[in-house]
């Protein structure tokens, strides 16, 4: 650091340590931490709706408590911890509890639980399609300020810490020519991802995300720290592996590691929308027989006005290369395409290039379902009726399955989906603060038509308007096992903004 940029730091460091009320804004927890009992009461609300006050006094005893910060709505910071990737979930939790490590998360449950109950949200990296990760009036456990990656090249396994994002996992496990599969985005959490399932480039190589987790560290509602594996609570290990947050806060994950050449083949291809059909049809062809090193995701886009419309595929091929063009010539059999992108890229540079770099420019409203195969019928859908609006983007995308993912029995994990083809999903954009009326209208719509095509759900991608019923039912014969697991270990429900397995006890 510069001599004056030092200086200035410092200077601006003292005084808003001596100063009680710096810029004239009370900062109750941020930096300055008032005398027990000196700070406001706070009105707050139970996951079950009970209106409670929180006392002042015990809010500045849990700021003692912690190493990490407590954010209240005046304070510096609160405004952007609250935030989460898509601007629509504009929520104001009652305090924001940012943490450093295992011991802050559990005094965080702690405080949540004897406050009745407080409605509780866990944010990792803020992906949430539904919001889950943020709340009204509770408490949201913020994990982005508890992140890193190590990695053990002699034992193949990295050990991350439960608010750690993609992009540093692959970042770090990369540097030693090893990798375990992510998904596709490097700003996603690996807190979400991971509990929930974790589809991406490799995962047909060597399964989910979840997949390759083979221990995890959780602090359970009851604030115990729970070290959970195939030998020590193994009923917790099943659960976590696609029972999302239900069951507690994962401090820590680890995860197995294969080795993977820094260089890999990938890149989109693209065809005109008037060639849709073939598209559809090659993707119904090729995709459940493809060879596990090939990822192939469908694409059918219509950008808002001035683009043009494009079907084709997002390609990552990472098998033997001797093997690599016969791989990719069924992609090349619809004649010359608008966008050929396909090329040896950096495999870390891939996973970051759909990052977004402005996320909170865009509102997006998403519906997705997994499709067993792509037939006849769904394809006349998909095309007779995938529209486009001159001002939003209009997506479709079926993230593949199979390969490793489909070789893990439906009860090995709480994530039952083993059969299926691809993750479809269809997502419209559109620049925040426009009325998305019309474009929400038109999703509900077109997904009216694709939705009998589908079978359940990925829980990463829930909606606000699934119901209970339709998570249980989700879950299929793995449900009534995931009840027994939260009956253990959050029988009053503390855990319950994500795909919510209802205790009964
Ligand atoms: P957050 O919003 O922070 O958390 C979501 C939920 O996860 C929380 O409500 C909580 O219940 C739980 N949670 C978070 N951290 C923890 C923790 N440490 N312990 C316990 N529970 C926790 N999915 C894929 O499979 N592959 C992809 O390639 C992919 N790409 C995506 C790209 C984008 C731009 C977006 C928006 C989503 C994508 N998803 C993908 C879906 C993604 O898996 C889910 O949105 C996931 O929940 C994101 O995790 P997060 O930590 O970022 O989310």
């Amino acid at each position: 650091m510069k001599r004056r940029t030092f200086l200035r730091s410092s200077m601006a460091a003292a005084a808003a340590a001596t100063l009680p009320f710096p810029q004239g804004r009370p900062r109750l927890f941020g930096l300055y931490r008032p005398p027990s009992g000196g700070s406001p009461d706070v009105p707050a609300v139970t996951g079950d709706g009970r209106e409670v006050t929180l006392r002042g006094g015990d809010l500045a005893d849990l700021a003692a408590r912690i190493r990490g910060r407590i954010l209240l709505a005046q304070d510096d910071g609160y405004e952007e911890a609250r935030r989460i990737l898509n601007p629509s979930f504009d929520r104001r939790p009652a305090l924001i509890a940012q943490v450093t490590g295992a011991a802050d998360v559990r005094a965080a449950v702690d405080f949540a639980r004897d406050n009745g109950g407080l409605l509780t949200a866990v944010k990792c990296g803020g992906h949430s399609l539904s919001g889950k990760s943020t709340c009204d009036r509770g408490i949201m456990i913020d994990l982005s300020t508890f992140r890193g990656v190590h990695v053990d090249p002699i034992r193949r396994r990295a050990r991350v810490a439960g608010g750690t994002l993609l992009g540093q996992v692959d970042h770090e496990t990369m540097s030693h020519g090893l990798v375990t599969p992510m998904g596709t985005v490097s700003h996603t959490g690996a807190g979400g991802l991971v509990t929930g399932g974790g589809f991406g480039r490799l995962a047909r190589r060597w399964g989910l995300s979840l997949d390759n987790v083979t221990a995890v560290d959780v602090v359970t509602a009851d604030g115990s720290f729970v070290r959970a594996n195939q030998e020590e609570h193994p009923d917790l290990f099943w659960g976590v592996r696609g029972g999302g947050g239900n069951f507690g806060v994962v401090t820590s994950f680890e995860f197995q590691l294969h080795p993977l050449e820094r260089r890999v083949l990938a890149g989109p291809i693209f065809y005109p929308m008037a060639r849709a059909r073939e598209v559809l049809t090659l993707y119904g062809d090729y995709a459940p027989v493809a060879p596990d090193g090939l990822q192939l995701d469908l694409i059918m886009v219509r950008p808002p006005a001035g683009g043009e419309a494009m079907a084709g595929f997002a390609v990552c091929y990472s098998g033997p290369a001797g093997q690599a063009d016969g791989v990719l010539a069924p992609l090349r059999s619809l004649g010359t395409p608008m966008v050929d992108g396909i090329q040896g890229v950096d495999y870390v540079a891939l996973q970051r290039s759909g990052d977004t770099d402005d996320p909170r420019a865009q509102g997006t409203y998403t519906k997705s379902g997994f499709i067993e195969a792509m037939t006849p019928e769904l394809m006349r859908i998909l095309v007779n009726t995938f529209q486009g609006h001159p001002q939003r983007a209009t997506v479709l995308f079926a993230q593949h399955s199979g390969g490793a993912i489909n070789r893990v029995l439906p009860d090995a994990t709480a994530f039952p989906q083993r059969n299926v083809l691809a993750n479809l999903l269809c997502f419209v954009d559109w620049p925040f603060g426009q009325d998305p009326t019309e474009h929400v209208r038109w999703i509900q719509a077109f997904w009216q038509g694709v939705e009998p095509h589908t079978q359940g759900f990925y829980v990463n991608d829930l909606e606000e308007a699934h119901s209970a019923d339709d998570v249980g039912l989700n879950y299929q014969r793995n449900h009534q096992r995931l009840v027994a697991v939260k009956n253990r270990y959050d029988p009053a429900n503390l855990f319950r903004l994500n795909a919510n397995v209802i205790p009964t006890v």
